[in-house]
């Protein structure tokens, strides 16, 4: 691809300049798998699927992000950072190993299968997608929970042929049972050859005289069935759980693609979610805070008392550690910080009043005055 036509990564995966790594993840998974030429038959999804496998492979590569965000592409190619596309099971050599396989389970490497083979070969279902909304503690918690879905499953009746019986199945007359179809054309004086999916069978080379009576001819039937979903300790919003088999039915006998739920956690009032750690404000009065004084802070796991040192400042954080969120893959707990906020009241009973005006006096008179000190460094 020559540099000059390129379009620019981040409007490739529709993203801002500032979009974060979890950002350029998300972005890629859903163009990569809508443009997947396994999934999108359009003319120009290959080279749409080529420009988005490209534009991760910087952006998600932090180095090579921000060569590209000083120098754009011409950055890259002094590198010698070139890309060279031969086909897709290729892609597996530039690292995309990993996510493809979060994505689509089966890896490059049933998708090269599925290419090769003859277009009536047995293939993987689609994989399909749902959003499932869980409060802020049951994400601090972990949960579980049977969810009811509605499952394409193989026709028991035809057990997938779509047909009453085995002699309602004969080979389609266009194709002869191949699939496919050749058409010849003469282009520049050359004869040309095109093959395409036979569009009496679209490509299975059955012709199904009788349909099943079960399934009208689909070969599958939709089934409710119960899915027990646990959803681990310290999962953050956005993250996605596989629930493999329970996508879209496979095509020929193909297993059927895999589920994928994914978690948006909702936000909790108090405590917010930094990572692993938990951070909460916390109101104290000027007095306290002065002084010092000892509090019991909420905690996800229950109150835990802290001691706040006299002199304390408003923005003050204070650690309590393993008082965060479990780590999903590591299993360590983050830290809860406090955030001390100095809260200065808008009205004084008389006694109050009184007393903060002998600490006016006190102050004058040793002149603690903190604001006629600063003024002081202007003279
Ligand atoms: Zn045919
Ligand atoms: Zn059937």
């Amino acid at each position: 691809m020559p540099t000059s036509n390129k379009r620019d990564y981040y409007e490739v995966l529709g993203l801002s300049r500032d979009a974060s790594e979890e950002q350029i993840k998300k972005a890629y998974r859903t163009l990569a798998k809508k443009y997947h030429p396994d999934l999108n038959k359009d003319a120009d999804a290959p080279e749409k699927f080529k420009e988005v496998q490209e534009a991760y492979e910087v952006l998600s590569d932090p180095q090579k992000r921000s060569t590209y965000d000083q120098y754009g592409f011409a950055g890259l190619d002094d590198q010698g950072f070139n890309f060279n596309f031969n086909g897709f099971g290729s892609a597996a050599d530039f690292g995309f190993g990993d996510i493809f396989d979060s994505i689509f389970g089966g890896g490059m490497g049933s998708m090269g299968r599925g290419r090769s083979q003859s277009a009536n070969g047995p293939r993987k279902g689609e994989d399909s997608y749902l959003q499932m909304r869980i409060s802020f503690m049951d994400a601090i918690n972990g949960l579980s929970k049977t969810i009811s879905l509605d499952v394409e499953e193989q026709c028991p009746d035809c057990l997938g042929s779509g047909a009453r019986s085995k002699d309602d199945i004969k080979v389609c007359p266009t194709c002869k049972g191949t699939g496919r179809v050749v058409r010849s054309t003469n282009m520049f004086g050359m004869a040309m050859q095109s093959q395409s999916t036979c569009p009496d069978c679209r490509g299975t080379g059955k012709k199904i005289v009788k349909p099943c009576a079960k399934c009208h001819g689909s070969g599958y039937v939709r089934k409710k069935v119960e899915v027990d979903l646990t959803i681990p300790a310290g999962i953050q919003s956005g993250q996605q759980l596989r629930i493999a088999g329970k996508g879209n039915k496979g095509y020929n006998g193909g297993p059927n693609g895999d589920l994928y739920v994914e978690i948006i956690v909702d936000q909790d009032k108090h405590f917010v979610r930094d990572g692993d750690d938990i951070l909460i404000e916390v109101p104290l009065s000027a007095v306290d805070a002065t002084l010092g004084c000892k509090i019991d802070v909420p905690t996800v796991y229950g109150d835990v008392e802290l001691t706040i040192p006299a002199g304390t400042q408003p923005g003050q954080k204070f650690r309590l550690r393993g008082k965060g969120v479990k780590n999903i893959r590591s299993g360590y707990y983050g830290d809860q910080y406090v955030i001390i906020d100095v809260v200065i009241p808008s009205s004084l009973t008389r006694e109050e009043k009184d007393l903060y005006g002998k600490l006016k006096s006190v102050e004058s008179n040793g002149k603690k005055n903190i604001f006629e000190k600063f003024k002081n460094t202007f003279k």
